[in-house]
């Protein structure tokens, strides 16, 4: 691969490995849009053609073009104009941005198996800020991802070893889990989601055991801050703060690269 690799870098510069990037992070982000929407509906995204959310109308492969689309289309349908739900622009400007990235300063093959593990991490995301839910088969297909390829495709940034990733998934469900049984314990009710462990497990599995107490001190102060900003809000609309739920995954996973720079 290194000299398949060296090859491409003579033919192609980086900028068409970020321009190639871009392309295939748009259409993954754009798959991962549609899951984000029928997922939590529980219909498929693999079976039957996309559809209009509003009329049910068949779209047009000039009207599932990401971003293009929307941007022409000004957001709506072209036969009900109900609005198109804005997640699909946010995802496919993500993907956007996240595959020009890791095309420029990637190699084409772990560049490729990031990008995989980054759809993912980004779904669950999505997935637990929108609807409070992290699947665990999603949670464990990122821990076995940085089981399997978190060394090689994240060599030159993270120093964990295949132990430590191995430590770290197990250290990450053991300590969520322990968390969770002793705030119920105290409180009498349920703290935490039931799907925190598994991601904090894959988390461990990405960035080995070393970077988990980083990962849940940002997420805990990030938490923090967004319940800061609720309480202000819900002041002023006498919602019950109480009853709130932090997306705990979804700040755990943007807290992760952050503590991967911190790790030693
Ligand atoms: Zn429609």
């Amino acid at each position: 691969m290194a000299v398949f690799d060296a090859i491409l870098a003579l033919v192609l510069p980086p900028i068409w490995g970020a321009v190639a990037g871009a392309i295939l992070g748009v259409i993954s982000a754009s798959y991962v849009a549609t899951l984000l929407r029928r997922w939590p509906r529980g219909q498929s995204a693999s079976h039957g053609r996309s559809g209009c959310e509003g009329c049910g109308a068949p779209l047009r492969w000039f009207e599932l073009l990401p971003i293009i689309s929307f941007v022409i289309q000004r957001g709506r349908c072209r036969r009900c104009a109900q609005p198109i739900a804005a997640d699909h622009l946010w995802m496919e400007l993500a993907g956007l941005t996240i595959g020009a990235a890791i095309g420029w300063f990637w190699p084409m093959a772990q560049g490729l198996a990031l990008l995989a593990g980054a759809m993912i991490a980004i779904l669950l995301f999505a997935l637990d800020a929108r609807h409070q839910w992290l699947p665990h088969r999603l949670s464990w297909a990122l821990a076995i991802w940085g089981l399997a390829l978190g060394g090689w495709a994240l060599a030159g940034v993270s120093a964990a070893n295949f132990t430590d990733r191995l430590v770290g998934l197990v250290v990450g469900y053991a300590s969520l889990t322990g968390i969770a049984i002793t705030y119920r314990w105290w409180s009498g009710r349920d703290g935490l989601g039931g799907g925190d462990p598994p991601l904090f497990a894959a988390i461990g599995a990405i960035g080995g055991w070393q970077i988990l107490p980083a990962t849940l001190f940002l997420a805990s102060v990030g938490g923090l801050a967004v319940a800061v900003l609720r309480l202000a809000r819900a002041r002023e609309s006498n919602d019950d703060w109480r009853q709130m739920r932090l997306p705990l995954g979804s700040l755990l996973l943007l807290a992760l690269p952050f503590a991967m720079r911190l790790a030693p």
